[in-house]
């Protein structure tokens, strides 16, 4: 059996802060990846246009925190990026989230400012006071008529589930603006890092403490590293619990199918990412890489983004049912000594890119106190 001090199933955000993190305490540390790469869903590489594009979709990065934005700041520049989207609706492509240019160009009115704006939505708004779900939180933001063309069929082909079978927190990620703000996020910090994702991870993990697997299941050398201080698994959480026959159901993913064109001009659309609600159309969206950082290229590479159950999990499908068996398959891992589940699928959680970077720094930091407090207590 193999000796290293911590093993980390996974090298997505979550297991490179922690293996560059212990590794800066001169814990040897061993990383497992199935993959045949680095850097999980942040994967990029330059394609064959001479693109820099994402594997797994498009990575925005914001953030209001300053020691995450410090944190990412040591392993790359960046350069500031404030996303910005577009929805194709009734043949016109409006800036999503709703703001009043939105409002004004699917209904051909004139609002000026704020309260104008409050106006509309006051007099569109069906208003309650807790909404129970995806549904009822669009209803209550911004009423029917939008929530029909701009939400409702993005949400079934999203998740193959309507926004009445979703909890409201998934919609509720999207806000409505009653000004001209046309920036998906509103965070302090909005960025993409100089080099690409998979650089940012590079140097993450370029540590003489660190070894990375890439193209290994963790379940299939499982028995040979057993020898350990700790393990983090950053993978499925009822992947984990799979072969042990302790819970049987399994948890809803969503997977994304991208399929890529190359197009023959220097641009196919106007924006980086314009956004399908529509029922007629298969896809959520079309991503245009070139358009992250003002990249030239002749031709162009363009994404549509098919989500799909089949494939590899991205998302977790957040409704009472997966959270009850969720629960289950938590207590289990909360019985287990030396072995903590961290990130978006081993915490069944749709983390941002931020929250994935703190949460893996926060555990750390518990963990090096822990450790102290035990010290001082002896
Ligand atoms: N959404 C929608 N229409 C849109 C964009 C988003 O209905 O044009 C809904 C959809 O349910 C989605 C949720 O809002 O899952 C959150 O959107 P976000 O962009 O945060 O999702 P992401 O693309 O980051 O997964």
């Amino acid at each position: 059996m193999k000796k290293t001090d911590i093993v980390i199933v996974g090298a997505g955000i979550s297991g490179a802060v922690l293996a560059e993190r212990y590794a800066s305490i001169g814990k040897k540390v061993l990383v497992i990846e199935k993959r045949n790469h680095i850097a999980g869903n942040c994967y990029d590489f330059i394609d064959k246009n001479g693109i820099l594009v994402s594997k797994y979709g498009a990575h925005l990065f914001h953030t209001n925190d300053k020691s995450v934005w410090r944190y990412v700041n040591r392993f790359s520049d960046w350069y500031p990026w404030e996303h910005k989207v577009k929805a194709r609706v009734d043949e016109k492509l409006v800036p999503i989230p709703v703001n009043i240019t939105t409002v004004n160009e699917l209904f051909n009115l004139s609002i000026r400012n704020e309260s104008e704006m409050q106006t509309w939505i006051d007099e569109n708004r069906i208003a309650v006071e807790q909404p129970r779900n995806g549904e009822e939180a669009v209803l209550n933001r911004i009423g029917p008529i939008l929530y029909e063309k701009m939400f409702k069929h993005y949400t079934k082909k999203q998740w193959d589930k309507y926004p009445d079978e979703l909890d409201a927190s998934v919609l509720e990620r999207i806000p409505v603006r009653t000004n001209f703000d046309d920036r998906y996020f509103s965070d302090q910090y909005q960025a993409l890092p100089k080099q690409g994702y998979t650089q940012l991870f590079k140097n993450m993990l370029e540590h003489p403490n660190i070894e990375v697997l890439l193209e290994t299941d963790y379940f299939d050398v499982k028995e040979e590293y057993q020898n350990y201080e700790k393990l983090f698994y950053t993978g499925p959480i009822d992947r984990f619990f799979e072969f042990t026959g302790k819970i049987s159901e399994k948890l809803e993913y969503r997977s994304i199918h991208f399929a890529t064109e190359t197009i023959d001009s220097e641009f196919y659309q106007e924006n980086s990412v314009v956004n399908y609600p529509g029922r007629e159309t298969p896809f959520t969206r079309i991503v245009e890489y070139k358009h992250f950082g003002n990249q030239k290229s002749e031709k162009t590479t363009i994404v549509k983004e098919y989500t799909t159950d089949i494939g590899e999990p991205y998302y977790p499908v957040p409704n009472p049912r997966n959270k009850e068996i969720y629960s289950q398959y938590k207590k289990e891992a909360d019985q287990l000594t030396d072995i903590y589940f961290v990130g978006r699928l081993a915490n069944y959680k749709y983390f941002n890119m931020d929250e994935a970077f703190k949460n893996a720094l926060n555990l750390f930091d518990a963990l090096q106190q822990d450790k102290d407090i035990l010290k001082t207590a002896v």
